[in-house]
């Protein structure tokens, strides 16, 4: 386990602290936090703080959008009510396979572990899934696996290359220090005797990772467990419920039980939300109200839209299922990257059908019926415009412009108008980069396109009249008038932070990386970031942990905070400041450290 941040010293300040703590009457504090926000591969983290100091456990579902039991369980942890320690829940790793009920879209996110990858948007979720598991003291990670596993070959569905009812670990004992299968055989005991039918009941899998000659060795090298065991050395393991067991309810209810075991050996106490009367089965059956143009989605309807006019899609966040949340996707004419429940961008060129989902299953359709725009300024025949969503907004770029952008900003090029004849796909070729798996066919229509320079290829970054790096978008589409524009990339800085104080006080602070301040200590609240771009292509972490803005950190009287600002999608610092508080050297000379 990690240190506490209060050094032994200042027992004085922690005892303080904690009277102070409960003194504000707070049950424990749930936080949640959206990275890639406005892309289509949104990640969403709930942090679930206990009044008792403990340690900090990872648990983690969706990684494979097909492991329908895992993200549920997930979800369900993330509305616990944590009384010790802390809770980092990912209810939903990978959004994008979920939508698609896939094991991975471009690439197996739970294979890309093994080095630091930069080629699709599974390895922007792999950096924000590293830097989460930086500051966690275990790992849980829900699977949801085929057949049986037993390590000895009983029959086609039970045997030593089925992974489902199992408890995956790495290594028996790792390293001398972390004695894993003694863990989950004490779990199991425990566990297993509940489990009915028996058939059902849990094994533990030693994978043997790290063993040269261990047939799982090739595969399991590259997931995150043995990630969390190799760069962290914290105990690590995954629950396997089995595809082959149809109750939906049951695997969740079982894998719940599992994971809540786990958390209590690592020192988690908890406290699940009241479960009765609730049923896991059709969860993706009432998804949150979607309206399109102002018209709520159902099955078969005809949506009204006007030529040329965007179509506006809105969530109607509360409705549907109160416990479940399930993820909605609306999808235009079977485009599966193009998710408009994600952005509020849209799209102006004609789409004939829309297709919904919640959590990949599939809802039925509309369709979309057009009358003329009721402007005679129709585009045809006119200088061709792009359709971009530039940082999940729409803009408008017309052929031979130049977009300005900064680095770290996110772009998808949605389309062009007019659009091309017959109804072709628009073939949109962003120079530099590959999006699409294994293709370099020059379409990349449709892909969030992270802008940074450093992930084009040198020779396609050309300079600009303003002396920034430009790259160029260009218009493929066979027959079609050809079109192009520039991206201008612009570095990003960081002018200064705005935090407001627990008196009511402001503080603007310049943001000087590598520069410590003093505060008064109490609640701050991190409002506003000054920056050349807009603000929510930024990431605040405290302490190592996302904080949005808006919202608010304890600072200590016995211990300073850090602040670190990183771009949005790459994650690359910007800085980092020390927030101290006034009073902290005056008691810690008292206090002899
Ligand atoms: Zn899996």
């Amino acid at each position: 386990m990690k240190p506490t941040r209060l050094p032994a010293s200042c027992l004085l300040s922690a005892a303080f602290l904690l009277v102070l703590a409960l003194l504000s009457a707070v049950p424990s504090q749930a936080k949640s936090y959206v990275f890639f926000q406005g892309t289509q591969y949104p990640l969403a983290v709930y942090i679930l703080k206990g009044l008792q100091p403990g340690p900090t456990v990872m648990v983690q579902g969706g990684i494979q959008g097909d492991e329908v039991s895992g993200f549920l369980t997930a979800e369900t942890l993330s509305r616990a009510h944590v009384r010790r320690g802390t809770l980092i829940v990912v209810p939903r790793a990978n959004i994008p396979s979920i939508s698609r009920r896939v094991r991975a879209v471009n690439v197996d996110l739970n294979r890309r572990f093994d080095q630091p990858y930069d080629d699709y948007y599974e390895d922007a979720l792999a950096r924000v899934i590293r830097l989460l598991l930086a500051r966690s003291d275990a790992f849980i990670h829900l699977h949801e696996g085929s057949g049986f596993y037993s390590p000895t070959w009983i029959n086609a569905e039970r045997n030593p290359k089925r992974w489902g009812q199992s408890v995956i670990i790495d290594a028996g004992i790792y390293q001398k220090t972390l004695h894993l299968s003694n863990m989950v055989e004490s779990v199991l005991t425990r566990l297993n005797p509940h489990v009915r039918p028996a058939s059902y009941r849990f094994a533990l899998f030693n994978t043997e990772t790290f063993a040269p000659n261990s047939p799982y060795g090739p595969e399991m090298r590259k997931s995150l467990t043995c990630y969390a065991l190799k760069e962290h050395r914290i105990p690590a393991l995954a629950i396997e419920v089995s595809k082959d067991i149809r109750p939906l309810d049951w695997k969740v209810r079982e894998q719940l039980r599992a994971a809540v075991m786990f958390l209590e050996k690592f020192g988690i106490r908890l406290d699940l939300p009241p479960l009765k009367g609730v049923s896991f089965e059709h969860f993706a059956d009432r998804p949150p109200e979607i309206r399109i143009n102002g018209q709520t989605f159902k099955p078969g309807a005809t949506i009204e839209a006007v030529a040329g006019e965007p179509l506006r899609v809105e969530v109607v966040r509360g409705s549907g299922d109160p416990f479940f949340h399930a993820n909605p996707a609306l999808f235009a004419d079977g485009r599966l990257s193009l998710d408009l429940t994600k952005t509020d961008a849209s799209l102006f060129s004609q789409v004939k059908r829309l297709d919904m989902r919640a959590d990949g299953n599939e809802l039925g359709s509309v369709e979309v019926r057009y009358t003329p725009a009721r402007s005679a300024a129709g585009n045809t025949g006119q200088t061709p415009v792009f359709e971009v969503w530039h940082n999940g907004r729409l803009e408008e770029v017309a052929s031979g412009q130049t977009m300005q952008a900064v680095e770290g900003d996110q772009m998808l090029v949605a389309g062009v108008r007019p659009q091309a004849g017959n109804g072709r796909a628009e073939i949109i070729n962003i120079k530099g980069i590959v999006t699409r798996v294994g293709e370099n066919t020059g379409q990349d229509a449709d892909t969030d396109v992270v802008l940074d320079s450093g992930l084009f290829m040198p020779r396609y970054l050309q300079r600009g009249p303003d002396g920034l790096p430009r790259i160029q978008v260009c218009r493929e589409t066979p027959g079609a008038r050809p079109a192009a524009f520039y991206v201008s990339l612009a570095p990003r800085r960081v002018a200064g932070i705005r935090l407001d104080g627990p008196n009511g006080q402001t503080a603007m602070l310049p943001f000087r990386p590598g520069a410590g301040c003093r505060l008064q200590p109490g609640t701050w609240t991190l409002s506003e970031a000054w920056s050349n771009g807009s603000q929510d292509r930024l990431v605040a972490l405290v302490d190592g942990l996302p904080l949005a803005f808006g919202e608010s950190f304890t600072l200590g009287m016995g211990s300073s905070v850090s602040l670190e600002i990183l771009q949005a999608a790459t994650f690359k610092p910007l800085g980092r400041m020390t927030l101290a508080p006034a009073a902290m050297a005056s008691l810690a000379t008292k206090a002899g450290s």
